[in-house]
């Protein structure tokens, strides 16, 4: 369970997230329009359009991101009209680089020093989470020239962005193996002592895989902490005992981006599927694009590995770095990916970025129902499919504040309405 999830709330702004906020009008995937009232960092009660709007002090819709911050503090709900947006729990960021995010730009040798990587990091978590993930999995190098100086920066953006996202990080050694890797080992302690909340790397890259993984697991099984790994999954023999190993480990072992398995032949990949279901191993996939510590391989078979029980989630891997020149850190971007290439359904493709990827971040189940966290993404537009595929504007909800919006806003030129053209049902507001 990542440590953040064992911090008292707080936010930067120094209000409590017990305020009560009302949300109104807004549309589910199952069709309804309800009322949803939030305090305490969780959803208290949903109900029919209406059914919960007495009481409540003044309407934030037009506010900005700012003052919807501010603006929820009183005895009183506040109120944010959510007329034409469709609530869903929100996703999560399974598989982000934050010490390497943005630097595709960059001349000459990487920065890792402490201003620089946490420059980078924090606005790849704000971009991140303005597209609605309120909770994020970074991979961060430790050891080599970096030593712990890259994981050091993102635990205080980790910090600093308490109240706004929760972002756990994995301590990704090089070499844990041999002479270099009793360095690997020691330095790989030390980050677990700093504030590092998973075991990772990537045992392809140690002269001895099968050394490497054991020594991950000892150590995440000394800790109690959850494992998750790169591989992109090419070689069968090395994944079936990498998996074989994992299935003892509690709270779990997640292993990315595994798009090798693709390129096997078909009864190959689906027995690996079956050992990895058998073992309770989840699978991150990332359908924008691998990241620097894999192989691009292209996306894991995520049909494949659904259909023999896998766990599958997506992330958004690489962020404008070496091995992605380009990237948005969507969430949703991911989920559209998965829909229109790999055939999921619109519903099991958002399932992969939200439900399953807090599961494989270890974070409670979002429902939009009472008692439930009140993590939550408003996207404008009607139906999930509408959704991912324009979802400009949106409304990102943490711990039951209003932590980020976008607005977009599309006009057309005066010659469309004049010459008769039926202007979409948005009108000139909102594309949705
Ligand atoms: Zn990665």
């Amino acid at each position: 369970m990542p440590d953040s999830q064992q911090q008292p709330p707080h936010s930067p702004s120094g209000q409590t997230d017990t305020a009560a906020l009302l949300l109104c009008g807004a549309r589910l995937t199952d069709g309804r329009t309800v009322d949803v009232r939030l305090g305490g960092g969780r959803i208290e009660a949903v109900g029919t359009a209406g059914s919960l709007a007495t009481g409540t002090a003044g309407s934030l819709a037009t506010g900005t991101a700012g003052s919807l911050a501010t603006g929820a503090a009183g005895a009183l709900a506040a109120k944010v009209d959510l007329t034409g947006y469709l609530l869903l729990p929100a996703p999560a960021e399974a598989h982000a680089h934050s010490d390497t995010a943005l630097t595709a730009d960059g001349h000459g040798p990487l920065a890792y020093d402490d201003r620089a990587v946490r420059r980078r990091a924090t606005e790849a978590a704000l971009l991140q989470l303005g597209h609605g993930a309120t909770a994020l999995r970074s991979h961060v190098r430790v050891g080599d020239v970096q030593g712990l100086d890259a994981l050091t920066a993102v635990l205080e953006v980790r910090r600093s962005l308490r109240g706004l996202a929760d972002l756990a990080t994995v301590a990704m050694p090089r070499v844990l193996t041999g002479t270099a890797g009793a360095d690997g080992l020691a330095m790989l302690r030390d980050a677990l002592k700093m504030g590092a909340s998973v075991v990772g790397g990537c045992p392809d890259a140690d002269p001895d895989p099968t050394g490497y993984v054991e020594a991950v697991l000892e150590l995440a099984s000394e800790h109690g902490c959850p494992v998750d790994l790169h591989t992109d999954a090419s070689d069968p023999a090395r994944l079936a005992r990498l998996t074989a190993m994992a299935g003892g480990l509690r709270p779990g072992v997640t292993l990315g981006p595994c798009g090798g398995l693709g390129g096997l032949p078909p009864e190959v990949a689906a027995r690996a599927a079956d050992q990895l279901a058998a073992a309770g191993v989840t699978v991150v996939c990332l359908p924008q694009g691998a990241c620097g510590s894999a192989d691009r391989r292209g996306t894991a078979p995520v049909r494949l590995l659904r259909a023999a029980g896998v766990r599958v989630a997506a992330g958004s891997g690489a962020l404008r770095d070496v091995s992605n020149p380009v990237g948005r850190g969507d969430p949703l971007e991911a989920a559209y990916l998965l829909a229109s290439r790999y055939g999921l359904r619109p519903e099991e493709a958002y399932d992969a970025v939200s439900r399953a990827a807090r599961a494989a971040l270890g974070l409670p189940e979002v429902r939009v129902e009472a008692g439930f966290p009140a993590e939550l993404l408003a996207v404008r537009g009607d139906g999930l499919a509408g959704a991912l595929s324009l979802a400009y504007s949106r409304i990102v909800i943490h711990r039951g504040r209003v932590v980020a919006r976008t607005s977009a806003v599309r006009e057309y030129c005066d010659s469309a309405a004049e010459s008769g053209l039926e202007l979409p049902r948005q009108g000139r507001e909102e594309p949705s």
